[in-house]
């Protein structure tokens, strides 16, 4: 399949998932919201029959502890609701705390009330608590007897307050909180399944990319070496010494080129599968920066441009791997002329902060907008801005330089402001 062909493809496969996956979702949405409001309504029905089988409950207490005082003349005031948990009886009669307790325990249970609740009588008319099971040393107190206190009244009603409704309510909800859970295990498996689809898919573009990258990349040098090559071979053209040299140069760098290519995606792909031993030494990381920064001179003359380097770093011997830490160096120096125009002005400096050596690589290009800023460090990942092969790479460099870092038990971070340009800060321990 030509390049194009397969980049389009992946681009019409990652438009039908998001149609696919949307629909999944308002699907999923609307079997939400039904649930929520069939839940709400047989929550308020639950409720609404436990306050029925609650009142005949507290009504027949009320009546016993009536008849218990011999009054059959006073009719049962209706129970008040005084909050969503708190329901209040009129009695106004005489009765200790036991009787009341053995009451409310005997009709609930009969009602198969099984729920938690405290209880407290009242002065008659008032809403002051005489006696309750959650006073403090009441119910160790054999045989209380409202009388037998001082100050009390002879009078009584009472009120219970539940304190696990929320709960017993929904533990009768037996069947809808097992199809609220299924339905919750559904979301679970749903989000799983979106996540591992946009991963499949995030590497689809990835990969469709590097294809993408990479065939430009081995375009070029494959073309000068086939004109090259062909402009020795040709009979009919004899060549003096000169051009034979200058043919053969191109061949040994393009060659070298794509050498350098293949290379640096093998690098990668090793490091990851943890193939390659670091070999740690002390070496002085100001060393490091130095030399490499020399390596970028013939560029950096050639654009008019200037690195700047403000080594200030008392301590900056650590024990790295030499190689890969140059390495590094040499991607972020790249990366900061690469992604600047016309005169590029890079400034590396360094400093110790809390036991670390800070490298910091500043400079002032294009920098990187905040949508992409979080998938820079990614295998592959470019900026998808203008012509994306106007700057050479395969999205490699990021990715080896924080594989390495991390294997060095250091840290990176960075800072960057589109149009502006950025700044890689790496930490390595001294
Ligand atoms: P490559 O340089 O091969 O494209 P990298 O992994 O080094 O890949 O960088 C990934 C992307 O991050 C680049 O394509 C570029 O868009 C962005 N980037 C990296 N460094 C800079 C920088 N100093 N300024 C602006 N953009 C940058």
């Amino acid at each position: 399949m030509p390049i194009h062909d397969f980049a389009n493809f992946v681009g019409m496969a990652v438009k039908n998932i998001r149609y696919i996956l949307l629909l999944m979702l308002i699907t999923l949405a609307a079997l939400f919201v039904t649930q929520a409001y069939w839940f709400k309504k047989s929550f308020q029905l639950e409720e609404r029959q436990f306050e029925d089988s609650l009142n005949v409950a507290l009504r027949s207490v009320a009546d016993q502890l009536l008849k218990s005082n011999n009054d059959t003349t006073q009719r049962i005031a209706p129970i008040q609701k005084l909050s969503s948990n708190e329901f209040f009886v009129q009695t106004d009669c005489y009765y200790t705390l036991h009787e009341l307790d053995s009451l409310l325990k005997y009709e609930f249970k009969a009602r198969s009330l099984d729920f938690d609740y405290d209880y407290m009588m009242l002065e008659a008319g008032t809403t002051e608590i005489v006696l309750g099971n959650s006073v403090p040393g009441i119910l160790d107190i054999n045989n209380v007897a409202c009388r037998s206190r001082d100050g009390v009244a002879d009078y009584y009603d009472f009120k219970i307050r539940l304190t696990n409704k929320k709960a017993f309510l929904l533990n009768s909800l037996g069947i809808w909180m097992f199809s609220s859970s299924t339905l919750l295990i559904i979301l679970a498996v749903f989000v799983f399944i979106i996540v591992f689809i946009l991963r499949g898919r995030k590497l689809a573009i990835q990969k469709a990319n590097f294809v993408n990258n990479m065939t430009h990349e081995l375009k070029t040098p494959i073309s000068n070496i086939a004109v090259a090559s062909d402009a020795i071979r040709n009979k009919n053209r004899k060549l003096d010494q000169n051009k034979l040299e200058t043919y053969a140069e191109i061949i040994y760098n393009e060659n070298d080129r794509l050498n350098k290519l293949v290379d640096s995606v093998l690098e990668l792909s090793s490091l990851e599968k943890n193939e390659q031993s670091f070999s740690f030494e002390e070496v002085d990381i100001h060393k490091i920066i130095s030399e490499t920064s020399r390596r970028f001179k013939p560029i950096i003359d050639q654009r008019n441009g200037e690195v700047i380097l403000h080594l200030d770093a008392e301590t900056s011997v650590a024990s790295a791997d030499k190689l890969h830490v140059s390495n590094v160096v040499y991607n972020l120096i790249e990366n900061a002329l690469k992604f600047s125009k016309d005169e590029p002005e890079v400034v590396i400096e360094t400093r110790n902060i809390d036991g670390k050596l800070e490298i910091s690589i500043s400079d002032k290009g294009v920098g990187i907008n905040v949508e992409d800023q979080d998938y820079i460090f990614e295998n592959f990942y470019r900026v998808q801005s203008g012509n994306v092969h106007s700057t050479k790479g395969f999205g490699l460099g990021l990715s080896y330089v924080k594989l390495v870092i991390e294997k060095h038990g250091g840290s990176l971070s960075f800072s960057s402001k589109e149009g502006f340009g950025s700044t890689f800060n790496v930490y390595l321990a001294v």
